[in-house]
C-alpha cells in the first residue's frame, strides 16, 4: 500500500488500487463530488480553496464537514489567488474554528507565516502543509507544532521543495501526489508516489521498504488512523 496524502480523486476518473487516498476538495461541487466518492481506503475531505474564495458562498460546504474525514484543501495562497488577502484569511479561520477536532489539509503559497500562525492560534491538532516549499526555517515550528508536510514527486526537480525535502525531519513527511491537477503540463496521479519515495529513500539513505513504512506510519498518525 502507498499513502497519498493530499489528491484532487474526484478529478481523477480512474480507480487507483494499491493507494490509500486523502481525496481533497476545492469548492462546493467538488466537495459533493468527494463525499459521493466509492471504494475503500480513501479518505475525504471538504472545504473551499484560498483561489475560490471569493466564487464560493462558505455557508454551503461548512455543514459537510461533519460527513467528512478532514477539512481541505483550504488556506491562504498571496501569489496566485485574485481574491483578497482578508477574505481569504476570514474562510481560512472559518473553516479552521469548524473542523471538529478532524486533520485539516492546507495550501500555503508565499503564507507561510500567517498559515502556521492561523493554525497554532486556533489550536488545530493536526495540519498537512501540503506541497510545503516555503522557508526551511520554519521546519522546525511545523514539527513543534505536532505537524506534517507533504513531499509531491516535482521534487526530483524543484529546487525549494528538494531543500524542504533535505532539512524535514522524516518524522513529519508524508507523501502526495496533488492528483487531478496539472503541473507543467502534465497530470498529477497517485501513481507518480514510487519517484517520491525512491527519491526520500536515496535522501535519507535508507532502504524504500523502510521509507514505505514510515510513511504509512506517519499517514496514520496524520488522519488518526
Ligand atoms: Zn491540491
Amino acid at each position: 500500500m502507498l499513502y497519498d496524502a493530499h489528491c484532487h480523486y474526484s478529478l481523477l476518473k480512474k480507480k487507483y488500487e494499491g493507494y490509500f487516498i486523502a481525496a481533497v476538495s476545492m469548492d462546493y461541487s467538488s466537495s459533493i463530488g468527494t463525499l459521493s466518492l466509492k471504494g475503500e481506503n480513501i479518505l475525504k475531505g471538504v472545504a473551499i480553496h484560498p483561489w475560490n474564495v471569493n466564487k464560493e458562498k462558505i455557508e454551503k460546504v461548512l455543514p459537510l464537514i461533519e460527513k467528512a474525514d478532514f477539512v481541505g484543501e483550504i488556506g491562504l495562497d498571496y501569489k496566485y489567488s485574485d481574491s483578497p488577502k482578508d477574505l481569504q484569511i476570514k474562510y481560512f479561520e472559518e473553516f479552521v474554528k469548524n473542523s471538529q477536532g478532524k486533520t485539516v489539509n492546507v495550501h500555503s503559497v508565499n503564507s507561510w507565516n500567517d498559515v502556521l500562525n492561523l493554525l497554532i492560534k486556533h489550536d488545530v491538532k493536526i495540519a498537512i502543509i501540503h506541497w510545503y516549499s516555503g522557508p526551511k526555517e520554519l521546519l522546525k515550528d511545523i514539527e513543534g507544532a505536532g505537524y506534517f508536510i507533504t513531499i509531491n514527486p516535482s521534487v526530483t526537480f524543484q529546487e525549494k521543495h528538494k531543500i524542504i525535502a533535505e532539512n524535514a525531519s522524516p518524522s513529519i513527511v508524508l507523501t502526495e501526489s496533488d492528483g487531478g491537477y496539472v503541473y507543467k503540463g502534465k497530470l498529477l496521479e497517485p501513481t507518480q508516489i514510487p519517484i517520491t519515495l525512491s527519491f526520500l529513500a536515496r535522501l535519507w539513505n535508507e532502504d524504500e521498504e523502510t521509507v514505505k513504512r514510515r510513511i504509512e506510519i506517519n499517514f496514520r498518525r496524520a488522519f488518526n488512523l
